[in-house]
């Protein structure tokens, strides 16, 4: 059940302190990439989430890099496309671009500009919201295209840092909780 599953998940979630620098705890979802059946029950809570409240998704928008981790399996079972958001310099062909703020600094998330059509029904993906910086980038692009944008979609929400309200209007579905 739902239950066992998000169990499933949390065990396989690992925190190392101090990196990439001093004072940032790093939540580490690699194990669940390497245990099937941890993968299996994110995409299974993904998907239930997606078919009881967005039955209308045309594409799932991954960003780069872990959202194409889980993304690409989740739009597989839902019979629907994927997208990529990279950092800038990825992507061949005409693309779109934004530049949003990091903690150190400033970043540039792209996307090619065929990806999307206006109107088009969209769900974003990531495995973990901090600041939502990078989540309200992607929603930036998507608004450029002219999509329709149903919501975004965490693994794991570090509520402490309220990326939520970075993300409003936008709705957060989030597998775990810090
Ligand atoms: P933000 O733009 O601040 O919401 O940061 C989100 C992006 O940075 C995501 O793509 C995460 O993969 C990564 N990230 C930020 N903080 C952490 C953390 N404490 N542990 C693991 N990944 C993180």
């Amino acid at each position: 059940d739902r239950e066992a599953k998000l169990q499933l998940v949390h065990r396989h979630i690992r925190a190392f302190p101090d990196f990439p620098r001093k004072g940032i705890l790093f939540r580490d979802i690699c194990p669940i990439l390497k245990d099937p059946a941890a993968l299996t029950a994110v995409t299974d809570l993904f998907e239930e989430h997606v078919r009881q409240n967005h039955p209308q998704v045309d594409l799932i928008v991954g960003l780069d890099a872990r959202g194409f981790l889980f993304g690409p399996l989740l739009a597989q079972r839902l019979s629907i496309g994927f997208v990529l958001v990279r950092k800038k310099g990825k992507l061949p062909g005409p693309t779109l671009s934004v530049l949003y703020d990091l903690e150190y600094g400033k970043a540039e998330a792209e996307i090619q500009d065929d990806s999307v059509a206006p109107g088009q029904k969209i769900l974003l993906i990531d495995d973990l919201l901090a600041t939502g910086g990078t989540l309200y980038a992607a929603c930036e692009l998507m608004k450029k295209q002219q999509a329709e944008i149903l919501g975004c979609m965490v693994i794991i929400e570090l509520k402490e840092l309220n990326g939520i309200e970075k993300l409003k209007p936008h709705n957060l579905f989030s597998l775990i909780q810090y």
